[in-house]
């Protein structure tokens, strides 16, 4: 029905959900541990052949609500495409409730506060947003493109402009010289913004790009999972958001699952935590069982 182009990605939330490409690919497509548009090149779609498969999907689907814009940053498309793409979804579906897209700092960066007020007045109300790290010496590594100051100035102009925000964070990305610094740095960028949701993930570099994320380490020793919950335990206990932050450590790469509401079930969480480090392995989701 719909001639998607692979490798397609979306956030685990978005699993039933439409799905329209928006872009092909990752408009910076350079941060080290990311293989996932490294077969694409970045491109915007021609809006005729969107508009053709919104009107697809809306005969198919006329009761769908939620909407994710792919590839891997819609928002780096020009504010007015993205409007008109907006309006049209909400002709197409008459119950749409939420439209969501994948963000960098960039993205947020360079569009005004009218920009990002317009876009959710049109209908824009989540994004997804990769921190990984709080830690500038672990971005400058992993090729973020923007310092950790510039991580929080763009999550506020999204808060600000009422924009939700789903966040992700990569356990395990300093390996074990850096795992302090990137957790105590990472804790400040939460609790000095305004998300609403938070995901970790645990580490996880596909052959293709192994060699090139370790080339700026002078060394990198892969965390094991007990490290990684470990790292977990200690974000959990420097987290104190701002507002109401919705926690999941459900991602196939995380080697236990948690979830809850923070800081309401911090104490919860870490005491899971504790018994599964207690336990050991056996507690652990089985490596043969997860994916990056
Ligand atoms: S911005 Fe996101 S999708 Fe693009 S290269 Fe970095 S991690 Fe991958």
């Amino acid at each position: 029905m719909i001639d998607y182009s692979f490798p397609l990605y979306r956030p685990p939330a978005e699993a039933d959900n439409i799905i329209i490409q928006a872009t092909y690919g990752c408009s910076h497509n350079r941060c080290t541990f990311c293989s996932m548009y490294k077969t694409k090149k970045y491109q915007m779609r021609d809006i005729k052949d969107i508009y053709r498969e919104i009107d697809i999907l809306a005969k198919h689907y006329p009761d769908a609500n939620k909407v994710f814009l792919g590839d891997g940053n819609a928002l780096s498309l020009p504010t007015k495409v993205l409007t008109d793409l907006l309006h049209c979804l909400r002709q197409s579906f008459p119950k749409l409730s939420r439209v969501s897209v994948y963000a960098t700092a960039q993205n947020l960066l360079e569009k005004t506060e009218q920009e990002l007020n317009s876009l959710r007045d049109n209908g824009l109300s989540l994004i997804y947003f990769g921190i990984e790290t709080g830690n500038d010496v672990l971005l400058k590594k992993i090729n973020k493109g923007v310092t950790s100051k510039q991580m929080i100035e763009a999550l506020y102009k999204a808060s600000n402009a009422n924009i939700k925000i789903s966040v992700t964070v990569i356990l395990g990305l300093g390996g074990e010289v850096y795992s302090n610094e990137h957790i105590r740095d990472t804790a400040i960028i939460i609790n000095a913004t305004r998300i609403n949701y938070l995901s970790t993930l645990q580490l996880g570099l596909e052959e293709g790009v192994k060699e090139r994320f370790y080339q700026h380490f002078d060394e990198f020793t892969m965390s094991d999972d007990v490290q990684i919950l470990k790292e977990q335990k200690q974000l959990l206990h420097l987290l104190n958001p701002v507002n109401k932050v919705i926690f999941r450590s459900n991602h196939a790469s995380n080697a236990l699952h948690l979830s809850g509401t923070l800081t309401k079930d911090t104490e919860r969480l870490i005491g899971e935590l504790e018994t599964a480090l207690i336990i050991g392995e056996r507690a652990f989701v089985p490596s043969w069982f997860r994916g990056f």
